[in-house]
């Protein structure tokens, strides 16, 4: 199975309340993603931007409306199916105790494949050097929470994986701190060239993201503010 083809994401009228006597965080929710759009998500911190990722993700179910992917409506299929296709980098991403390799590939679908397409993959992410350097390179040990990586490189891991997965739609959430500058630009470079076709939706927290994007998504209190170019806005 190739779907996603196109990583076009529909929502609508999306509800999502974290416990039904509270308030819902998100309300009446609609927009389109065209495939291959870079969006950046932006809006005042607790506006829902990460519930909404998480939402797409099924981490976290709503209470009414429709999210369709390729007009499939993910929850008709399979979470692992959804999981393995669509990426999602948290903003302080859990590394895994393991290897470099376990954290690529958690599940050994990659294993028969040999190393090549995961020094490919790291190699795109822009991350094979900094693996290179450890003496066991892909048997490398990193630690549980990714102790001996940094917030951003620990990012890059997972855009890496992603890039192993080929999945057609990545969800990054941007690090509030902690990111260098040089690891913040070659996370953006990495979106502009290794996810050139792919539906891209990071949660930006700077103005150069946002200058970066096709559209800009403003979520105000849990509704759509502006949805548009970032010249328009
Ligand atoms: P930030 O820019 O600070 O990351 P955000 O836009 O990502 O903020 P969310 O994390 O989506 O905001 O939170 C939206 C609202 O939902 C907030 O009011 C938050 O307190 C609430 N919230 C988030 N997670 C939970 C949870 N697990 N249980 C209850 N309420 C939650
Ligand atoms: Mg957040």
């Amino acid at each position: 199975k190739n779907w996603p083809t196109e990583g076009a994401i529909s929502v609508k009228d999306l509800y999502v309340r974290y416990r039904a006597e509270l308030d819902p965080v998100l309300r009446g929710l609609s927009f389109e993603i065209s495939g291959r759009e870079k969006v950046g998500v932006c809006g005042r911190t607790g506006c829902g931007k990460s519930t909404l990722m998480m939402t797409l993700y099924r981490l976290v179910e709503p209470s009414s409306g429709t999210i369709k992917i390729d007009g499939y409506d993910i929850t008709a299929m399979g979470l692992y199916d959804l999981r393995s296709r669509l990426s999602l980098v948290p903003q302080d991403p859990v590394i895994f105790s393991g290897s470099v390799r376990s954290n690529l590939d958690p599940f050994g679908q990659f294993k028969s494949r040999g190393d090549g397409e995961m020094w490919e993959a790291l190699k795109r992410a822009g991350l094979d050097e900094t693996v290179r350097a450890y003496d066991k390179g892909l048997d490398a040990e990193v630690k549980e929470g990714g102790a001996n990586l940094s917030v951003g490189q620990r990012q890059l891991l997972c855009m890496a994986r992603a890039l192993l997965r080929a999945s057609k739609i990545l969800v990054l959430d941007e690090a509030t701190s902690n990111v260098d500058n040089s690891t913040d630009s070659l996370i953006q470079r990495t979106i502009r060239t290794a996810f050139k076709d792919c539906t891209v939706l990071t949660i930006a927290h700077r103005l150069h993201t946002i200058v970066d994007s096709d559209r800009i998504l403003l979520l105000e209190g849990g509704q759509l503010g502006e949805f548009g170019s970032p010249a328009q806005l």
